[in-house]
């Protein structure tokens, strides 16, 4: 299935509540005839609207467990998140559950984490960036800037994200060790993030994406719980180190990178905030700036079961656990880089960023300055409560709506019980109106 947003509406559930429009961060929703209509353009795949809609009106679409048997050789890529949703003494039971689900192997996203921060170091001491760095590891924020802060499209890493880098890589494993064609091998995302489905059939930077396919992790968590307790016997199958899995949690990206001067910030509205502050010239001495999308970075994702707090610490126990091996492990990524002779040129980018200019109110510049007017005159007029009773997220957005043709004045309750007030006092007026054929006082 090929759908540019994966954020969808079950109008059924809708009771038109108004609730998402607000904390939408790119007023992409609209209440009209007591349904949310989501304004694909403008999605940016947050999924804040999930969390916020109290009737479970909002869903994401992924993969079901079923489409992996449309391949010969199945690679199961849990993300780093995916270790923090059980309670388990052994993060091995988790992949060898993935194993019991169907899949043939698995590669450790936080792995490929690792590789990520390998050439991010190179990036960041390289001449041509600007700073600071936007990470590109959240799509829903890459999406945020080429929506709200085109300005700064030009600091976003150029780099594959970790579960791009894990696909490539485990199928080049599989196809050099058991010499199985690509398209016979199907790597599917185990994932938090509802983002990832709409990369995956949108690619960011990239023409094409090694993943073919994004399964939630509420969707198997289920059945992984069932397959531990079957679980007895198992060899070591993680290689992730700590600074690995620690990505799974906002700052672990930059703690990996090892580097003091980076801001970290969790949370789409925050993340909105900080850019702003950013394009404004401020943060000029921050070089590295990790944005999240989700509360507690991808352990917060919609797709995720466990409580984003309680996840949050089992990354940071794990994290921990694992720092005596971290060496040896570091050694491992060198070896994966060098066996297939990963340079940094193979992870950048392969076609710039555009913008999304949905916000913009006229792409000629005459015709929106214009109606940019309009706008103001339309605001002007509205009462400055932002409401959201018209359906529209503030007075402003409504007034937009309006000049786009989208929506009518009296669409504002406020101007409509004016407009019925007037109306009414003028049916009065008239209603004491007599035909000057018969008597009347006024003389
Ligand atoms: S929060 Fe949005 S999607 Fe949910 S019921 Fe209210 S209007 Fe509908
Ligand atoms: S997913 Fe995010 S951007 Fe898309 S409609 Fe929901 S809140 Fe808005």
């Amino acid at each position: 299935m090929k759908n540019l947003h994966s954020i969808m509406l079950d109008k059924e559930k809708c009771k038109g509540c108004t609730n998402c429009i607000k904390r939408c961060p790119t007023e992409a929703i609209r209440v009209r005839n007591s349904k949310a209509r989501i304004i694909d353009q403008r999605c940016i795949d947050c999924g804040e609207c999930i969390r916020t809609c109290p009737y479970h009106a909002k869903y994401a679409i992924t993969d079901s467990l079923e489409e992996i048997n449309k391949f010969q050789y199945k690679i199961a890529l849990p993300a780093p998140s995916f270790y923090a949703q059980f309670e388990v003494d052994d993060v091995n039971k988790l992949l060898y559950a993935l194993l019991e689900l169907g899949f043939d192997d698995v590669f450790e996203v936080a792995k490929a984490a690792e590789i990520v921060t390998y050439f991010t170091k190179q990036f960041i001491l390289s001449e041509k960036n600007k700073k600071p760095i936007i990470s590109s590891a959240c799509p829903a924020v890459v999406r945020l800037i080429q929506t709200k802060f085109p300005d700064l499209i030009e600091n976003i890493l150029p780099i594959a994200s970790p579960m791009e880098v894990a696909a490539y890589i485990a199928k080049k494993k599989i196809q050099r060790e058991k010499g199985i064609e690509e398209d016979k091998i199907g790597a599917f995302f185990i994932s938090p993030c509802a983002a990832k489905m709409t990369y995956v059939n949108s690619p960011l930077g990239f023409e094409r994406s090694y993943v073919d396919g994004v399964i939630a992790i509420k969707d198997v968590y289920g059945l992984v719980r069932s397959k531990l307790r079957e679980i007895k016997d198992i060899k070591p199958l993680s290689i992730a180190s700590g600074k690995g899995i620690g990505w799974a949690a906002s700052g672990g990206e930059s703690l990996a990178l090892e580097i003091e001067e980076y801001v970290n910030v969790d949370g789409i509205h925050n993340v909105a905030k900080v850019l702003e502050e950013i394009e404004n010239g401020r943060l000029k001495d921050i070089v590295y700036f990790e944005g999240l999308a989700c509360s507690g970075g991808c352990v917060g994702g919609p797709l995720a079961v466990e409580n984003p707090y309680v996840a949050k610490n089992r990354i940071k126990r794990l994290s921990s656990k694992l720092k005596d091996k971290e060496e040896s492990l570091s050694a491992w990524t060198e070896e994966i880089i060098n066996s297939f002779s990963l340079k940094l040129e193979d992870v950048l980018f392969e076609k710039e960023l555009e913008t999304n200019p949905v916000l913009e109110l006229d792409s000629d510049i005459e015709r929106a300055m214009e109606k940019f007017e309009k706008v103001n005159n339309i605001l002007s007029m509205l009462p400055g409560l932002d409401c959201g009773a018209c359906g529209s997220p503030t007075c402003k957005t409504l007034a937009e709506d309006i000049v786009r043709g989208f929506a009518n004045d009296t669409d504002c309750i406020f101007i409509l019980r004016e407009n019925i007030k007037e109306l009414a006092n003028k049916m009065v007026e008239l209603s004491n109106k007599l035909p000057p054929s018969l008597e009347r006082n006024d003389e």
